[in-house]
């Protein structure tokens, strides 16, 4: 499928026009489009007419009614088929009535079907130029470690923009010299590669290039942007997207902003304090397969207003999803353990840390992988050990087992530091 240039040019400045001005609401015309376009749904046409609110969507529902939502006439069965032999054959090209079809991540009965027409990729790439590479009339190099390499990319190829794709398949290690060789400008990556990068250029004294440094898909830890920060001397920005949609982007003044401008964010909050919340998204741009009212499962904490000029919803924090909440039982009860809290208790315990992973792996069973720049490991185990012990009991939980564990990572998968291997009840 290709996208052609005019129309991600005009995509571009449609994108930044919104940005400037109406970065938090949704324009009337653009209103006015999308209401059109979800009568073509029958899903949502029968809801207009029959003037019901629209439901609360979620994985689950959304894969239900595949079939009538979409206003493209694609059947769910022959849409898995598709999505399935594309994965295998890592051919990403075949598509249904002109219409890709891409999987979200997931257990494997648990997977979305997601579907983009010719004109919605060339409005994503519009809208990633616009807000996350950014416009330059210098001739600019980015190189990207990403799991698959989308061809989208390429079809901004031009002049002034060139990219290099490195395989996660292969390993930093061997990739760091091309790396270092392409004196790129522009590097994206997922934190956990970004960090191994960072290392490798720390260790060899490379020369650094990069004038921006991209991070995408896993949640940015504030400690891993220091490293990064100091390593490559430049700001380094989040590109917050998911199969659902793109949905935020790191501005000038290194906030974290959401995409307001199409984007209807509903805010449902997950606990007493309010201080988290689930986003509810309504994407005004989608028209293949509406997202309407569509709950995503990551946690996310609101910041206060930027002073860039944008009046878009600031992120303070994604803290990760809420698969990842610790559950545990006691005396009947369940209680619910946040990310965060496990955060704090093992970056407080010692400042030798350089990377963690905690997961939940048994109802009474947490393990613990650290990786510290002192020798004495050991103590550093102990005082963490102490650390989390004390933070579940101001929880109320006891008789918890902390287990000192390796950590088996592979490139290619996400890596998460905080884990719930095993209560998914969401
Ligand atoms: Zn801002």
């Amino acid at each position: 499928m290709k996208v052609s240039k005019i129309s991600i040019f005009i995509h571009f400045i449609r994108h930044r026009f919104s940005r400037y001005f109406r970065s938090n609401k949704i324009s009337i015309s653009r209103e006015k489009i999308w209401n059109k376009m979800l009568l073509k749904s029958p899903f949502y046409r029968d809801k207009i007419i029959k003037k019901e609110h629209f439901p609360l969507m979620d994985k689950k529902l959304f894969m239900e009614n595949f079939d009538t939502i979409n206003t493209v006439g694609v059947k769910k069965e022959k849409a898995l088929d598709i999505a399935f032999k594309s994965e295998e054959l890592r051919d990403f090209s075949p598509t249904i009535h002109g219409i890709s079809v891409g999987l979200s991540s997931g257990t494997s009965g648990n997977r979305g079907i997601f579907l983009t027409s010719k004109s919605e990729k060339a409005i994503w790439v519009g809208a990633i130029l616009d807000r996350v590479i950014g416009f330059s009339i210098k001739r600019r190099k980015i190189a990207l470690f990403l799991r698959a390499n989308n061809n989208l990319y390429e079809a901004v190829q031009s002049k002034l923009l060139s990219f290099t794709f490195f395989d996660l398949k292969t390993s930093v290690d061997k990739n760091i010299d091309s790396l270092i060789n392409l004196k790129a400008t522009i590097l994206v990556g997922q934190p956990s590669v970004l960090m191994e990068i960072a290392k490798a250029y720390k260790k060899l004294k490379a020369k650094v290039t990069f004038k921006k440094v991209i991070s995408v898909a896993e949640v940015l830890e504030d400690d891993q942007k220091e490293f990064l920060e100091s390593v490559f001397k430049c700001q380094i920005d989040q590109m917050y997207q998911c199969t659902e949609g793109f949905l935020g982007y790191t501005c000038r003044k290194g906030k974290l902003h959401l995409n307001e401008d199409w984007l209807k964010i509903e805010k449902k909050y997950i606990d007493s304090k309010k201080t988290r919340f689930h986003p509810v998204i309504t994407d005004y741009l989608r028209s293949s397969q509406p997202i309407v009212r569509y709950e995503l499962n990551d946690i996310l904490h609101e910041g206060l207003p930027c002073e860039c000029g944008s009046k878009s919803t600031v992120i303070k924090k994604i803290e990760g999803r809420s698969d990842d909440v610790f559950r545990f039982q006691q005396n009947g009860e369940e209680i619910l353990i946040y990310p965060d809290f496990f955060r704090r208790a093992i970056i407080s315990s010692s400042d030798q840390i350089v990377n963690y992973c905690v997961t939940l792996t048994h109802e009474k069973r947490i393990s613990l992988y650290l990786d510290t720049l002192s020798t004495k490991s050991s103590r550093i185990f102990e005082s963490v050990t102490s650390e989390i012990t004390k933070m579940l009991l101001s929880f109320g939980v006891t008789d918890i087992d902390i287990i000192p564990n390796d950590l088996e990572q592979n490139q290619m998968s996400k890596f998460k530091r905080v884990r719930n291997e095993y209560s998914k009840t969401i």
